[in-house]
């Protein structure tokens, strides 16, 4: 059978993977980037247009730039429902830093990597411009095929990399870094001589490379990127933009950056789910989603989708989960009105089934649920489990397996 996934399906499927991780704004990790000798322009950051009008005064820059922070790329070359065209904008004229911003803030700003809707935007930044000569790209990243860091590295940047890469894959270079060994200086001046940089600026790339590897491993990173990682006309290497994405395992050891968390852009349910350590997304379907494990809830996706049927959110529960998690969660999925059975796919490893089943009947009871619930476990405990909802005398079909489930629930709803 052939699935095709529509554009938005394959955004919602990377934000369902991607919210697994912190979200830093462009601002938060440039900050940290100029804390760890890594060179950024001047900036500040501004809520209101008057602000980011004060702002531009402040700098007093021979040139500005005024950025929309959203946990998206593409920004420049987008679109806000203001009207305004670009999420990025040079002037010389603080004022008009103030008239711009009046229409970015409140507005929401969509881009090739938001839903067609976009994404609000609360905060602008706003930075000294630098006359760009040249623009690069330049990430490090965790990479499983490599068994640790990698350094990715192309002379054309500044552009979309995957069409860098689909075009012209000869422009893309990569150094395999040896995590105990650390990244070695020959490999850095590789790296900055494929970038195009040459002379004091290739020694000067070099260095940023390296600051930028010390910070990706004291932050406990799983990727920095920087688009473009530019050249300027004075002799500069500078990180134009940056994105950091972080190992949530690490979370225990780096409490400051997790404490920075931008949850602004999430909806409030989202929040409401992450206070019972839930993740929660929606998508625009009427099957609802309780599953453990991003990747068993893009299997439930896509299952369902084959059988004709659309999920109407995800709502993936954690390891070591409690009863009363359980009763949030059916709580949660079942406020969406768009709702017309629940699809419950849990596979027991570290999570007991039998307190699954015992969540599932309590919260079948106290919410006097009325639309169709399927469900199907697997794994520890399940044979107590099944008792448990057997003796219930709740009506909640029990499937066997996840094609099962997934046929089941798509037969319970009315065709769409
Ligand atoms: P993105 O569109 O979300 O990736 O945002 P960027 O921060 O990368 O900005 C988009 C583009 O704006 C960059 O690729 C640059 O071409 C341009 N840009 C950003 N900052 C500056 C700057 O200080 N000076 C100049 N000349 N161009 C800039
Ligand atoms: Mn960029």
């Amino acid at each position: 059978m052939d699935v095709t996934l529509s554009n938005t399906e394959v955004i919602q499927g990377i934000q369902l993977i991607s919210r697994r991780w912190l979200n830093l704004q462009e601002y938060q990790s440039k900050k940290l980037m100029s804390d760890n000798g890594v060179k950024v322009q001047r900036f500040f950051v501004a809520d209101t247009a008057n602000d980011a009008l004060e702002a531009a005064k402040r700098l007093n820059a021979k040139e500005i730039v005024l950025k929309a922070q959203i946990l998206a790329g593409g920004r420049g070359k987008g679109t806000f429902n203001s009207g305004l065209k670009g999420g990025v904008h040079l002037t010389k004229d603080p004022k008009v830093v103030g008239q711009l911003a009046q229409q970015m803030i409140g507005y929401n700003l969509a881009t090739k990597q938001t839903s067609k809707d976009g994404v609000k935007v609360n905060k602008v930044m706003v930075a000294e411009a630098l006359d760009i000569s040249r623009e690069t790209y330049l990430a490090i990243l965790m990479d499983r095929s490599c068994n640790g860091p990698v350094l990715v590295g192309s002379p054309q940047g500044g552009v979309d990399i995957e069409e860098v890469a689909a075009t012209t894959p000869e422009l893309i270079f990569k150094e395999e870094i040896d995590i105990f060994e650390g990244l070695k200086d020959s490999q850095a001046q590789k790296m900055a001589e494929n970038l195009g940089f040459h002379g004091a600026l290739k020694t000067q790339a070099a260095d940023q490379i390296k600051k930028l590897y010390n910070l990706f491993l004291k932050i406990d990173a799983t990727q920095v990127e920087v688009n473009p990682f530019g050249e300027t006309p004075e002799g500069q290497v500078v990180c134009f933009d940056a994105k950091i994405n972080f190992d949530d395992n690490a979370e225990f050891r780096q409490k400051d950056i997790f404490a920075m968390d931008d949850k602004s852009e999430n909806e409030p349910i989202e929040n409401e789910a992450a206070k019972y350590d839930l993740k929660y997304i929606g998508l625009d379907g009427n099957i609802a989603c309780f599953v453990n494990g991003a990747g068993l809830a893009m299997a439930t996706c896509d299952i369902i989708s084959l059988n004709g049927g659309k999920p109407a959110n995800f709502l993936d529960l954690g390891g070591g989960v409690k009863e009363a998690q359980v009763y949030q969660a059916f709580k949660l999925l079942t406020a969406d009105p768009k709702v017309e059975a629940i699809l419950v796919n849990i596979f027991g490893g570290i999570v007991n089934c039998a307190i699954i089943a015992n969540g599932i009947t309590r919260a079948c009871r106290e919410l006097e649920l009325k639309i169709p619930l399927v469900v199907r476990l697997e794994g520890t405990n399940v044979q107590e489990a099944q008792n448990i909802l057997n003796n219930s005398g709740l009506p909640i079909t029990s499937a066997n397996d996840l094609e099962d489930a997934a046929k089941k629930a798509v037969a319970s709803v009315a065709p769409k």
